[in-house]
């Protein structure tokens, strides 16, 4: 069912402009007279839960900004599983806006479950490059509450069952009656006897202690996809921790965490490593053999390759994630220049200097040198 978006400042009888203060007067107003605990009319009720939906909305600048847009804060939060009809079902949270404004306790709700819904669980994986970029199989170990077999969840040693809670009577509640500025009010908690679930376990599960889950280490076997990168998470639905009394499981993520390779850098989908190579191998040219993530591959060094050049692998980088296509393994050639020259070596390198007419500090060559340079930075 999708209804047009509510109207907020109707519900609580304000203009579009109103101030914080007026919409929370508007708001005191109204829930003196709605409040279940003072009008026991069902309509009432309803009307209460609505306008307490409002004052929740329009009391909080981001949500008003989004009313304000044409929107509606609650439409989303209200997807609950099954929740229809009504717009305001997946509304849960006006018990907590009425204690945050009133200070009291909210109105009855009845007991609450034993049996909750589980949290979820997170675990880290370490994998290598070639782990991350190609996929892997992985068994690893999990620490979580899984339900007790003894008691099934139940929390309740073998042959025995629950009992009503005999301080609230199994309403999960205990009420007092306070004086405010609504006059009289009838306010409720929770009760500490049982937890509020109106309940209680006379004989509780030896294994479990009436916990319902115990903890422990089982191996879950993880599909690690191709591609996969540092931080990210896999979800492995339903296998995170059991909740109190057997309740669902929440569900486990498992974050990766990529070790760093010796010779590859990552950035995505490519790769970048650096090779060093004389200045006379640069000036030659050579071939080199480069150990990739797919084994060797021949690298052929043109003469005359200069320093900070990039050499393109297509395709030996890493997979892309969901995708048949791979990244670019970039090879950056740093050209070293020779240090420590013995004699004879620096006589060649004069001679090549002399040859190519490059040498400095000799008559004649300074200006050509100088002139390079300043066309280099752009002199104009
Ligand atoms: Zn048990």
């Amino acid at each position: 069912m999708s209804d047009s978006p509510r109207d907020y400042y109707a519900l609580l009888g304000v203009r579009r402009d109103a101030t914080g203060e007026e919409i929370k007067r508007a708001y005191r107003k109204l829930a003196r007279e709605l409040h279940p605990d003072v009008n026991p009319d069902a309509g009432a009720q309803e009307r209460f839960k609505q306008v307490t939906a409002a004052y929740e909305v329009l009391s909080d600048p981001e949500k008003r900004r989004i009313v304000d847009l044409g929107g509606d804060p609650l439409s989303t939060a209200a997807g609950a599983p099954g929740s229809s009809g009504n717009p305001f079902a997946g509304f849960g949270g006006f018990g907590d806006v009425f204690e945050a404004f009133f200070g009291g306790g909210a109105t009855s709700r009845g007991p609450r479950p034993r049996r909750r819904q589980g949290a979820d669980a997170l675990l880290q994986v370490d994998l290598t490059l070639a782990e991350a970029a190609f996929g892997v199989r992985k068994d690893i170990t999990v620490e979580t509450a899984v339900l007790c077999s003894t008691c099934s969840g139940s929390g309740c040693a073998p042959g025995t069952s629950p009992r009503t809670c005999p301080i609230c009577g199994g309403t999960g509640e205990v009420q007092s009656v306070q004086r405010s500025f609504l006059g009289q009010v009838m306010t409720s908690r929770p009760c500490s006897a049982c937890g509020g679930t109106g309940q209680q376990i006379p004989s509780p599960c030896p294994t479990c202690g009436a916990e319902g889950r115990v903890r422990t280490r089982r191996t879950v076997t993880v599909d690690v996809p191709a591609g996969i990168e540092d931080g990210m998470r896999i979800r492995l639905t339903g296998q995170g921790e059991v909740g109190p009394g057997g309740g669902p499981a929440g569900d486990l993520y498992i974050e990766v965490a990529e070790q760093t390779h010796d010779t590859f850098i990552r950035e995505g989908s490519n790769l970048h490593c650096t090779i060093v190579l004389p200045m006379t191998a640069a000036a030659l040219g050579t071939d080199l053999v480069l150990t990739t993530l797919d084994g060797e591959e021949k690298l052929d060094i043109r003469a005359g390759t200069q320093n900070g050049a990039v050499l393109t692998l297509r395709g030996r980088g890493v997979p892309r994630l969901r995708s048949n296509s791979r990244g670019d393994l970039l090879v950056h050639v740093e050209v070293r220049t020779p240090t420590r020259l013995d004699e004879a070596q620096e006589k060649l390198l004069r001679e090549l200097a002399a040859l190519r007419q490059e040498e400095v500090g000799v008559n004649g060559s300074r200006s050509g040198l100088f002139s390079k340079v300043r066309d280099a930075f752009g002199g104009r």
